[in-house]
């Protein structure tokens, strides 16, 4: 599609508005807002009531090698120290969840295998106040525990590097938390639930304590199973693969499963009328798309995404997990959940920039995960470049026209919310981490020239597929494999003001 100069600006505005995609403006907004009629459903809020059954499964074997891949190594968050807990590295959450519309009930059952990295005498998890716990049990066995605020703290003798088992039972209607940002586009995070009684969630930095029991810090990676129950015809989407989909007595559960390791903030669940699609990239690679009953109108446009997915595989390699699809929820943003991306009701979070972006977030964010939010740069910053580039292309015009408009409000945003690499707290991805990032990334490309530029694009996810990393791994990595110095980076990441461009 090739857009006037003028698109193309407002395009690039719009940029600027998408938790992942960068927040939107107001000129934007008013266009989104107007096409953002989400939340109806096609058939009324169904009755029926769901709840979690009895669970007479036997406790799995946390000591499984087949949870290796999910061994982490958690580190007290800096830029938001009061969630998560360093001493526990969750390996995988199986999760059984069951809402009932009418109610607003959660009724949740999490069994967590878990590695304590500490000897001592508790374990704590993330949990939303709203949500009352009725039963802990470890390695089968009742366990006291006591749930004040969002901490849900267990007692019990743990031993460094021992695994163990912890089912946690819990019943409420779960509330958002604030969000520790100033964006238009979302101020609280978690599980969301529209007037209609769907519910949805993006949770980035943190809020997936809002909706289950969770160790809510990027550096700890683990796997997912998650069941769903709702009354038909609703249906629960969530990250992963549909491995069963069935219908009893009123009530449809489904059950996904993700096969990659994922930290907390890349998990959603949605629930709703949905109808699913699918079309295919020229790689081979299905995309399904979870699209509101009474919109069929918008599965249609999102197929570009089979599009976007070749264009990034052709600069990134081949999309590294093994399922692919987006669910609409009645927001006003985006986000990258892995492997299922939740995307807002609105022309520009279901746009081909958005698309492209989010999926470019499957290796930049998902495939190797920040370890620390400080960190965030290295998500947002390669995909709102490669957004920009692939905007370039749809557009006739060159990188350098579009860093030159990223330049043109990067440093008044360094100014309001601080360096990239060093943001206020209180402004959680705001577009410092996008567009300075993003101009450094150009700067690097003219420095290197292309084919070392874009060997070290596709290099770096796949150097430690399904990791986490921080600066202190990418920053020497990067030195070592441009020959450009670390003072670099060091200025585009952590300056006041904006370096000059070349
Ligand atoms: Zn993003």
């Amino acid at each position: 599609m090739r857009r006037t100069a003028t698109l193309a600006a407002v395009a690039l505005t719009a940029g600027l508005l998408a938790a992942c995609s960068a927040d939107e403006n107001t000129a934007a907004k008013a266009g989104a807002a107007a096409s953002a009629s989400a939340g109806g459903s096609a058939s009324p809020t169904p009755s029926g009531s769901a709840s979690v059954p009895a669970d007479d499964e036997p406790l799995p074997d946390p000591d499984d090698p087949a949870l290796d891949p999910a061994l982490s190594t958690p580190v007290e968050d800096s830029v938001y120290p009061d969630v998560g807990d360093p001493s526990v590295d969750s390996l995988r959450y199986d999760l059984d969840l069951a809402w009932t519309p009418d109610s607003r009930t959660l009724e949740g059952e999490a069994t967590i295998e878990l590695r304590s990295t500490a000897d001592g005498d508790h374990l704590q998890l993330d949990l939303g106040e709203p949500l009352e716990v009725s039963t802990v049990t470890l390695d089968g066995a009742d366990v006291p525990f006591e749930h004040t605020g969002k901490d849900l703290v267990v007692t019990a003798p743990v031993v460094e590097d021992e695994r163990y088992v912890l089912e946690v039972r819990y019943s409420g209607t779960p509330e958002p938390t604030p969000a520790p940002t100033t964006r238009s586009d979302f101020s609280t995070s978690g599980w969301t639930i529209t007037p209609d009684g769907e519910t949805w969630t993006m949770q980035e930095p943190y809020g997936a304590f809002t909706w289950y029991p969770v160790n809510d810090q990027p550096s700890d990676k683990a796997l997912y199973d998650i069941t769903v129950t709702v009354p038909s015809p609703w249906v629960g989407v969530a990250n992963g693969e549909l491995t069963d989909q069935s219908e009893h007595d009123g009530l449809t559960t489904t059950s996904w499963h993700l096969s990659s390791p994922a930290s907390s903030y890349l998990v959603t669940v949605a629930i709703g009328d949905y109808t699913r699609t699918t079309n295919t990239s020229e790689s081979g690679v299905e995309i399904s798309y979870w699209v509101p009953t009474d919109r069929p109108g918008l599965a249609e446009g999102m197929t570009y995404a089979a599009t976007g997915l070749d264009w990034l595989e052709a600069r990134l390699g081949p999309y590294p997990f093994d399922s692919l699809g987006f669910v609409l929820v009645d927001s006003q943003s985006g986000m990258e959940t892995q492997t299922m991306i939740t995307l807002g009701l609105t022309d520009y979070a279901t746009s081909p920039a958005v698309l492209v972006h989010e999926m470019a977030h499957q290796w930049y964010g998902d495939e190797v995960t920040p370890n620390d939010w400080r960190d965030v740069w290295m998500n947002e910053g390669m995909a709102m470049y490669l957004q920009g580039i692939w905007q370039a292309e749809q557009d006739g015009r060159s990188a350098d026209e579009v860093m030159d408009d990223y330049a043109s409000f990067e440093a008044s945003m360094r100014a309001e919310s601080g360096p990239p690499a060093d943001y206020d707290p209180t402004q959680f991805g705001e577009g410092n981490i996008y567009y300075g990032p993003a101009l450094m990334w150009h700067e690097l490309r003219k420095e290197i020239g292309d084919d070392t530029f874009f060997e070290v694009v596709r290099d770096w996810p796949a150097r430690d597929p399904e990791s986490n990393a921080g600066r202190d791994d990418y920053l020497p990595w990067l030195v070592e494999h441009t020959g450009v110095p670390r003072s670099f980076f060091d200025d585009w990441l952590l300056s006041p003001t904006t370096p000059d461009r070349s």
